[in-house]
């Protein structure tokens, strides 16, 4: 499985897909430059999610962007995404089946119930929110994709080989 920078430039080039592809664009609109980078934030963050439920640089980094996109969507007066985003960082508290985050139902799942949650209360912003659920989804299915990619193709190796269990069933993970 990538590091969590490989997991990163997985959800850049997710995000960049989305964003330029005619049809995924036209529903993106025209945002402005704090939305924008808040959209790719939230895409990235969906690249770190699956490995939360480790002790892993990918999850400190979750949690400084998670910090981060919750300092800007407080600022920008969204608080329905702001409680989003804390909903999100409690999740690992109620984790107890390693493994369950790397799951697309969990990660297509989760942040919908997040976002079922906090939509009654601050209904103004649920069009916002969708974008933000699209994104933060895209890039944790693209975590998924890259964990689960083979380690060779075509006779190339294309990522370490690392254990990904322990003998004690605990999750090695990047
Ligand atoms: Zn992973």
């Amino acid at each position: 499985m990538p590091s969590y920078q490989g997991h990163l430039i997985g959800g850049v080039f997710v995000f960049s897909v989305i964003a330029t592809v005619p049809y995924t664009a036209k529903f993106l609109g025209h945002p402005d430059l704090v939305t924008s980078f808040s959209l790719l934030a939230a895409c990235l963050l969906g690249s770190l999610f699956p490995d939360i439920d480790i002790q892993s640089k990918g999850r400190n980094v979750f949690y400084y962007v998670l910090v981060g996109l919750g300092a800007i969507a407080l600022s920008q007066q969204l608080f329905g995404l702001t409680i989003f985003f804390t909903l999100l960082g409690i999740v690992p508290v109620f984790i107890q089946h390693r493994g369950l985050t790397h799951n697309p139902l969990f990660v297509i799942g989760i942040p919908f119930i997040a976002a079922k949650i906090i939509t009654p209360i601050i209904p103004k912003i649920a069009s916002l929110q969708m974008h933000y659920y699209i994104f933060f989804v895209a890039g944790a299915l693209s975590h998924i994709i890259l964990d689960f990619m083979p380690y060779k193709l075509f006779g190339v190796t294309i990522k370490p080989k690392q254990k990904r269990w322990t003998k004690k069933g605990v999750a090695r993970r990047n």
